[in-house]
């Protein structure tokens, strides 16, 4: 199939062309496989729901920054996601705080953290961004303005995840488990952690980019991962790429992860060299402990090429386009 918008642009650019039958012309001057953008990404099985959202705002030739926010929103809102958004896991006092962070094509980008009783951070994270003059709120202050902004605030610990949390205290063992989102491994898993990362380009070839999470199940109160750090969890550079992560945070801090994939592919590596290279710096600073954790990383460049490395196999990554819109790609790892 061929770039609908790049037809339109170069049947408007010569008007001797419009003699010509338009899908000939077309089909003469676009390449068949062009299909670099629009383009959205996104982390994990649940990515597939997310991007199709989000794709309902790219094919109108709606901005990167509005997608990412829509697709994103899915995930927050689904009951059954214990790891984003409302009926996330509680920290190990019952407490249900979220992260989250959004970056658009500017270089604006908006957080929060550790946000408690607003179902969506994403949209927040947004508003931090485009109303205030900082980038990050964190705890009350970030609740306090979502409320100020107009959300509800509400209590989000669901009955299935007070249950959850009950039955963890009677251990209270603080013990991650990897890749808790890939179907086979929620079974008889107790705990979780995982976050939707989006990355999305737009049909005038911009790119934003959106993370969202409720963080490790059963963290500490006030715990704050990688999800809602600009260049840890999210990173997004117009004229290179965007990068975001999934899994334990603070390996991910530790590194500064999504920025340093961007800058790798700045370089000229690919988008999975360059997440294997993010995921092999995690290795080389702490060996033992990278072979107990996942950590995933997701790429995309200007050109609409993606790519991701994990430590773990397990990881997951959607892709959608004009081509195929429920696309799930298997991350490679090192272990
Ligand atoms: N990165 C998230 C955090 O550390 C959790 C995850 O993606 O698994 O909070």
């Amino acid at each position: 199939m061929y770039n609908r918008r790049k037809f339109i642009k170069i049947s408007a650019a010569g008007a001797s062309l419009a003699a010509f039958s338009r899908s000939a012309i077309a089909d003469t001057l676009i390449p068949s496989n062009d299909t670099s953008h629009p383009i959205v990404i996104s982390t994990w099985d649940f990515g597939i729901v997310a991007n199709k959202e989000a794709w309902k705002t790219l094919e109108k030739g709606g901005r990167a920054l509005d997608a990412v926010e829509a697709g994103v929103k899915i995930p927050e809102a689904d009951l059954h996601n214990h790891t984003v958004g409302r009926a996330g896991y509680p920290d190990r006092d019952g407490h249900v705080t979220l992260d989250a962070c959004i970056m658009d094509e500017f270089g604006n980008c908006g957080s929060v953290a550790a946000i408690e009783y607003i179902a969506h951070p994403i949209s927040v994270a947004r508003l931090v961004m485009e109303k205030t003059p900082h980038v990050m709120l964190v705890g009350e202050g970030a609740t306090q303005f979502a409320v100020e902004q107009g959300f509800k605030k509400e209590k989000l610990l669901t009955p299935e995840s007070e249950k959850a949390w009950k039955e963890w205290l009677k251990t209270a063992k603080y013990s991650p488990v990897m890749n808790i989102e890939n179907k086979q491994n929620i079974q008889g898993s107790k705990y979780n952690h995982d976050t939707i990362g989006m990355l999305a380009i737009d049909a005038k070839g911009n790119l934003s980019g959106a993370c969202t999470t409720s963080g490790m199940a059963f963290k500490m109160h006030g715990r704050v991962g990688d999800s809602p750090i600009i260049g840890a969890g999210l990173y997004v550079d117009n004229e290179v790429g965007g990068a975001t992560s999934t899994g334990v945070g603070e390996e991910v801090i530790r590194n500064v992860g999504s920025f340093l994939v961007v800058e790798l592919m700045r370089q000229g590596h690919s988008p999975e060299e360059a997440c294997k290279e993010a995921v092999m710096r995690i290795i080389k600073k702490k060996p033992e402990t990278a072979k107990q954790i996942q950590v995933g990383f997701l790429a995309i460049n200007k050109k609409g090429e993606y790519g991701a490395y994990a430590l773990q196999p397990g990881f997951s990554f959607a892709v959608c386009n004009a081509e195929k819109q429920d696309l799930l790609i298997k991350g490679k790892s090192v272990y």
